[in-house]
C-alpha cells in the first residue's frame, strides 16, 4: 500500500502539538511529503514545559494513560527511546472538606526528562516551521495555499490541508473556506485554565506528590520533582479548575495568581517564600460529545484532528492525528 500514492501528495499540517506530529508521522511513513506550520518556538502544543536556569515545570498536561493498542504500541517505543515513563505518584484526594488517599489503580505516563519529550521525539524527522501562524486559508485550482502572519503568503501549494489546533483556531479559519466544518467546530466549547508555577529553594514536605481537589478554586496540585527523569530545583504546578478559569480568563495575572495562592494556602501548600509564575491557557479543555475521531472534507481535502475531536486528552489527540492520516491515505488512493 504504502508506494500507491503517486505522485507523493502534499500535505500541509497546521499545528505542531501530538495530534499534528502524530498525523505528520503517519503520512510520512505512508510516502506523503509533509510541511507542518506551527506558530510557537517549538513542538508538543499542551503538553508543554516551562523551563529556566537550573528549574522546569510541567504547566500543561500533567500525565497521560493509555488504553488503544495502536496508543499503547507507540507508548512502548516511547518508552524505549527513554522519553516516556510510568509516573507512580503518592497521590490524593481533597473531597468535602476532608483529604484522603487517592484508590486509583490507573497507570500514568510521563514525558521524560519534561512533558515536552514524547513531542520533541516525534518531531525529529518532520519538516517544521516555528514561528509560522498561519492567519489565512484558501484554494485555488484544487490546491491549498497558505498565508503566515509573520511571513506573508507561503509560496508551496498542498494537495491537502490538515488543520491539527484547537477547535476555536480551526473554526477562525474553516469559515473562510468550509462553512459545514466551521459550524462543527463551533458548536464545541473549549474552556481556559491558569495555571501557577511555584519554585522553592528547598524540598518541601507535603504529604503527597499530586492532589485531585474538588470544589475549590484549585482542581490540581502537582510535584513537578516527583515525576522521573526531574532534576534541579522544587517546582510545584497548581491548575485552577476549568469552570472558575474559564469565568475569570480575563482577570489581571497577579489577582489570578494571588487568588490561586490562597487557594493553595488553604490546602496546606503555603508558596509564601516561592518565586512564582503564572500561565494563562486560553483553549485548554474540551471536546465535541459524539467523539468523531477526526474530519476529513473529501470534496475539498481539507482534514481536522486534534484532542477536541477525540475526548479532549493526549491519547484521544495521538489517535486523532493517526486516524486523520489513515482517512487521508485512503481518499488519496482510491480518489487520486
Ligand atoms: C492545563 C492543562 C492540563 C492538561 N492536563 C492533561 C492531563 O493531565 N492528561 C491528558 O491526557 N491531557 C491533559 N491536557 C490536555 C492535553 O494537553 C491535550 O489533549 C493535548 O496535548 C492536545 O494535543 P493537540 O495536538 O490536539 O493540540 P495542541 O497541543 O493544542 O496543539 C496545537 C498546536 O497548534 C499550534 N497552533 C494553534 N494555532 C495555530 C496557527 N494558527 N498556526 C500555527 N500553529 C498553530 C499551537 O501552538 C499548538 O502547538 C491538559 C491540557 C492543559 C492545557
Amino acid at each position: 500500500m504504502q508506494n500507491e500514492v503517486k505522485p507523493k501528495a502534499a500535505v500541509a499540517i497546521i499545528g505542531a502539538g501530538l495530534a499534528g506530529l502524530s498525523c505528520a508521522n503517519r503520512l510520512q511513513t505512508l510516502g506523503f511529503q509533509v510541511q507542518v506550520y506551527e506558530k510557537s518556538r517549538g513542538p508538543s502544543g499542551r503538553m508543554s514545559t516551562r523551563h529556566g536556569e537550573s528549574w522546569s515545570v510541567d504547566h500543561g498536561a500533567q500525565y497521560f494513560t493509555a488504553r488503544d493498542p495502536a496508543f499503547i504500541e507507540i507508548l512502548n517505543t516511547w518508552i524505549e527511546a527513554g522519553v516516556v515513563a510510568k509516573w507512580q505518584p503518592r497521590l490524593s484526594v481533597y473531597e468535602g472538606g476532608q483529604w484522603r488517599e487517592s484508590n486509583s489503580s490507573e497507570r500514568r505516563y510521563v514525558g521524560v526528562p519534561a512533558m515536552n519529550s514524547p513531542g520533541q521525539f516525534l518531531a525529529k524527522n518532520i519538516s517544521i516551521e516555528f514561528n509560522q501562524t498561519i492567519d489565512k486559508i484558501y484554494q485555488q485550482n484544487g490546491k491549498w495555499l497558505l498565508h503566515s502572519l509573520e511571513n506573508g503568503d507561503i509560496t508551496q501549494s498542498f494537495d491537502y490541508l490538515v488543520l491539527a489546533i484547537p477547535t476555536p483556531q480551526s473554526s477562525a479559519l474553516a469559515k473562510l473556506v468550509d462553512h459545514s466544518t466551521e459550524a462543527t467546530c463551533s458548536s464545541v466549547n473549549m474552556q481556559g485554565c491558569w495555571t501557577v508555577m511555584a519554585r522553592f529553594s528547598e524540598k518541601i514536605s507535603m504529604p503527597f506528590d499530586a492532589a485531585f481537589i474538588n470544589n475549590e478554586i484549585i482542581s490540581w496540585i502537582s510535584r513537578n520533582n516527583s515525576k522521573p527523569g526531574r532534576t534541579g530545583q522544587e517546582t510545584w504546578t497548581i491548575h485552577a479548575n476549568p469552570q472558575w478559569s474559564q469565568q475569570w480568563i480575563e482577570l489581571d495575572q497577579d489577582e489570578a495568581s494571588r487568588l490561586i495562592l490562597e487557594s493553595a494556602k488553604k490546602l496546606g501548600l503555603n508558596c509564601q517564600n516561592a518565586e512564582i509564575s503564572i500561565h494563562r491557557w486560553r483553549y485548554a479543555s474540551g471536546a465535541i460529545n459524539t467523539e468523531m475521531g477526526c474530519i476529513l472534507n473529501k470534496d475539498t481535502n481539507l482534514g481536522l484532528c486534534g484532542d477536541w475531536l477525540n475526548g479532549g486528552r493526549v491519547e484521544g489527540a495521538w489517535l486523532s492525528g493517526y486516524q486523520l492520516a489513515s482517512a487521508i491515505h485512503i481518499s488519496a488512493t482510491f480518489n487520486p
